[in-house]
């Protein structure tokens, strides 16, 4: 039987750097944030008690009752959702270590203390999952807080996915190389999002706080070279608008140039998170100005034979509510 529900509440779960959420979005009006654990205990995880969790969630769903942390998310979709007790979509959000020091990252006001956590430790409860048979490779695993190329146990956790069949997709800050993304690439299971938030060096600076450009752009191409010939869709760099600081039409044309020169065909966008959440609170429609970019952007893609992938805030700024809620909220 059909029924309103997401990917998430049926078969998806949120490592944070210290708790455990249903999913990683924020920026509909509902917020998220379903709490699954206040504590990431790895050694006393029960996958069998994650999934117990959530029949609740998929009851109500099925009554038409949706947690109000969900109200006008885009992921919510009428179909028939089959039968679930399995996990198949998984986020990592570690929060630990980075090199870059985004002036919108929620790490940039006390970068030292963030980079100096410990590394924490999710691969004995991903290995236990695997052991479980609770995982299908029906979904996606994304890593995203954090520079995910510099924890510890980075490719013992990718290789493991790869060996069970996985998709993943993994942002990183494009700073460090690394063989086991490009490998995943080559398979054609891995995606990269390098996160380039700039189309000049200058501009690099300013938003990274760190100088990397070249190095972005050299590692940029790399992965573009591993892409098999049957998808070209595998590498992406990613532009962040920041109001006031990026947002100018001529930083966006270089940007869309230098993926072109990098091999890359396919590119993402978003809008700073803090910035949208200030919007949402006082209940501002988004800007026009920030909306005629929006278009620019999505039709230079077009014009110029990009793949675009619609960032969470990104999406809500170029769709307008209504047509969100006939898509997507029945
Ligand atoms: S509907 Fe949105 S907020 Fe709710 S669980 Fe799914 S992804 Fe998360
Ligand atoms: S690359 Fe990601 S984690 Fe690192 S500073 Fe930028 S936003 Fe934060």
């Amino acid at each position: 039987m059909p029924y309103t529900s997401c990917r998430w509440l049926e078969h998806g779960i949120s490592f944070n750097s210290d708790h455990i959420e249903m999913c990683c979005l924020r920026c509909h009006k509902g917020g998220g944030r379903i709490i699954l654990s206040e504590n990431l205990d790895v050694h006393n995880f029960d996958w069998d008690k994650i999934l117990e969790d959530r029949k609740k969630f998929i009851d109500d769903a099925k009554q038409g009752k949706l947690p109000k942390e969900c109200e006008e998310c885009f992921e919510l979709n009428k179909k028939n959702w089959g039968k679930g007790g399995y996990i198949d979509t998984i986020h990592f959000d570690h929060w630990t270590k980075c090199n870059s020091n985004c002036v919108y990252c929620f790490t940039h006001s006390d970068k030292k203390e963030f980079n100096s956590k410990e590394h924490y430790n999710v691969l004995p409860l991903i290995e236990d999952l695997f052991e479980k048979k609770l995982f299908k490779p029906t979904g996606e695993i994304t890593f995203a807080g954090g520079e995910p190329t510099l924890l510890e146990e980075f490719d013992d956790l990718v290789n493991l996915f790869l060996e069970n069949g996985a998709r993943l997709k993994i942002h990183t800050s494009g700073l460090q190389y690394s063989e086991t993304i490009a490998k995943g690439i080559e398979k054609g299971q891995i995606t990269v999002v390098l996160s380039a938030d700039s189309g000049t060096k200058e501009m690099y600076s300013k938003v990274k706080g760190v100088e990397g450009f070249d190095i972005f752009w050299e590692n940029a191409k790399k992965y573009a070279l591993s892409q098999p010939k049957k998808n070209k869709n595998l590498v992406a760099t990613k532009y962040i608008l920041i109001p006031d600081m990026n947002t100018n039409k001529s930083e966006i044309r270089k940007w869309l140039k230098l993926n072109k020169k990098a091999g890359i065909k396919c590119i993402a966008s978003d809008v700073e998170d803090n910035w949208c959440a200030d919007l949402r609170e006082n209940n501002k429609p988004f800007p026009k100005k920030l909306r005629g970019l929006a278009k620019f952007i999505v039709n230079s893609a077009d014009d110029l034979g990009f793949k675009f992938l619609f960032y969470n805030n990104f999406w809500y700024l170029y769709y307008d509510t209504q047509q969100k809620r006939d898509l997507f909220c029945e």
